[in-house]
């Protein structure tokens, strides 16, 4: 067997892994196991083969953040094809840094390039960019790029379907002859290698090997999901079930005690498993489990291991797991000895293509649905409670209540308004329907790259308004229930972080949390003003940014 990898094995440095651990990774992906070694090395440049969504951006930046120190010129360029594409790898690069004093700065066409002048001029040690705007700040002579150690390419098919070839030579012509060369793609034409050849000096390639996979027979479907509308989704799917007994997966530590804090908080009977928890713990969540206290569990792939739990009705992939075999493990979990179950997964815009991937390699249908409305839950647990009452009134199992019963007949003439009220007080707002919030139906169209976007929630004017794109989306531990509405959030973020009140966009206050979209560097300001305020026992920051 294998060898099984952790992320102290690879050779990263202690401060790394500590940002590692923040961020909730428990274990390298595949690819991500396969390159940092080799980039650590750092003998040879570098072809990966790898998938948006398995974890490549951490694969390239994790051994760069190590090895580069802040300087004076820029020390790593990373050439992606799309504003979104740059705004989410230097989101990911700004929070794997850890400690580590880096300048990261994403510069794509749209956005507002004398404030990106401004920025260079300070001083930027790693630059993400698309290849247009690179090359007009290399023009213009604000962007320097004869000192850098790195040159990568993200998504290089991409790049070369929108014929970027030239832009690309044209800024390899500005950079030093000595320097590493990372080229990473979903695919691997021809061309990349034509590139590879003249470009790169001794590379290799590295790509994860699939093993044959075969899943079982459980229904698999998929709901198409913002981020934003993932845990609505989820507390949907599990309550139109009259029975659900199932275990939710997240692709991290972080997201499986957010979501069973959120969940336990609306009151589900749920608890969860993750690297992080003790051994004995572990096995006290495990037994509440089996003997169904409990009928929810929220782990990681790593936690779940070696669970042998029988009738589940439910799998359900929060995020999509970083590699096709884990997926047909995680769903190999029910549908177990003759019993029927559903593999649910959410997939939003940005995970798409991973879906059709995991499809092919695990030889798969996976089937789209649409979620469950909120008038169709209340339906079927109003059936479910008069089914309960009608066995309760056969097991006649309420004599305790009789007398009860009785004095409030006696002072009570009304008996439908008598009745409503007793079932109010038990019931209290589990059938009514503003205990859900409202999901925006989306629907996600395939562009030519087989990417989605996200067309239900963007009008067209929105998607080019610069302005919008490449925003991050923060989450405020505080709503309506604070006192908090959409012009205390804004004015409170305003003053606090000390930015201007037209950056914040897309504000939403909800019960208990809400939402704003903020530019990539005002998010970070965000988040740093808001750094000593905490919730939830001091366990959690006021503000962070939004999970997926
Ligand atoms: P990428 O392929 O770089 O687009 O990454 C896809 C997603 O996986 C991102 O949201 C990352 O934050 C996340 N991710 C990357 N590496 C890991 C890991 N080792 N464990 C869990 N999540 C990861």
């Amino acid at each position: 067997m294998e060898k099984e990898l952790y992320f102290k094995d690879l050779g990263l440095s202690e401060s790394i892994l500590t940002a590692i651990g923040k961020k909730g990774y428990e274990k390298p992906s595949p690819i991500q196991a396969l390159c940092i070694p080799r980039l650590l090395e750092g003998t040879k440049d570098v072809i990966g083969q790898a998938q948006t969504g398995t974890g490549k951006t951490a694969a390239f930046s994790l051994p760069i953040i190590d090895k580069i120190e802040c300087s004076k010129n820029v020390q790593a360029i990373v050439l992606a094809p799309t504003r979104e594409l740059v705004i989410q790898v230097a989101e990911e690069i700004n929070s794997l840094k850890g400690k580590k004093k880096l300048r990261i700065l994403p510069i794509y066409g749209g956005s507002n390039i004398v404030h990106q002048m401004k920025k260079l001029k300070e001083g930027i040690d790693i630059v993400v960019g698309t290849p247009g705007r690179v090359i007009d700040l290399l023009n213009r002579k604000n962007l320097v790029l004869s000192d850098i150690q790195y040159f990568i390419l993200d998504e290089a098919d991409e790049m070369l379907n929108m014929g970027f070839v030239e832009d690309i030579e044209n800024i390899l012509q500005h950079t030093p002859s000595e320097k590493k060369m990372l080229f990473f793609s979903a695919t691997m034409p021809k061309e990349i290698l034509v590139i590879a050849k003249r470009y790169m000096r001794d590379y290799e390639v590295l790509a994860v090997k699939n093993k044959e996979l075969t899943t079982s027979l459980t229904e698999q479907i998929y709901f198409e999901v913002t981020r934003e509308n993932k845990f609505e989704a989820l507390c949907r799917v599990i309550d139109i079930e009259k029975d659900f007994y199932g275990i939710i997966f997240c692709q991290t530590k972080n997201d499986v005690n957010d979501i069973a804090l959120k969940l336990a908080e609306r009151g589900y009977d749920a608890d969860c498993i993750h690297g992080d928890v003790t051994q004995s713990q572990r096995e006290k969540v495990l037994k509440k489990f089996k003997n169904q206290t409990i009928n929810i569990l929220i782990a990681t792939d790593v936690a779940a291991r070696g669970i042998d739990v029988n009738n589940l009705t439910h799998v359900i992939n929060y995020s999509l797991p970083q590699e096709a075999e884990s997926y047909v493990h995680r769903i190999g979990r029910t549908g177990r000895a003759g019993k029927e179950g559903t593999a649910i997964t959410f997939v939003t815009p940005r995970e798409y293509r991973k879906l059709l991937h995991i499809q092919k390699v695990a030889n798969t249908e996976i089937v789209k649905k649409k979620l469950p409305k909120v008038k169709e839950i209340l339906k079927n647990k109003e059936s479910n409670f008069i089914e309960t009452i009608d066995s309760s009134l056969e097991m006649k199992n309420y004599e305790t209540y009789n007398k009860l019963a009785k004095k409030l007949i006696e002072k009570n003439e009304n008996i439908e308004e008598l009745l409503a009220a007793v079932l109010k007080v038990a019931l209290g707002d589990e059938l009514e329907s503003d205990t859900y919030q409202e999901i925006e139906e989306t629907s996600f169209r395939s562009d030519s790259r087989g990417e989605m976007s996200d067309r239900g929630r963007r009008s067209r004017k929105e998607m080019h308004d610069p302005t919008l794109d490449g925003l991050t989306r923060l989450f405020i531990a505080k709503g309506n229930k604070d006192g908090m509405n959409v012009g205390q959030l804004v004015g409170l973020i305003c003053a606090k972080a000390k930015i201007k009140r037209n950056l914040i966009k897309n504000a939403q206050v909800f019960e208990k949390f809400s939402f704003v979209s903020v530019p990539f560097n005002e998010a970070e300001m965000v988040i740093k003003a808001f750094q000593q305020e905490k919730v939830n026992q001091g366990k959690q920051s006021l503000v962070e940014k939004a999970k997926k």
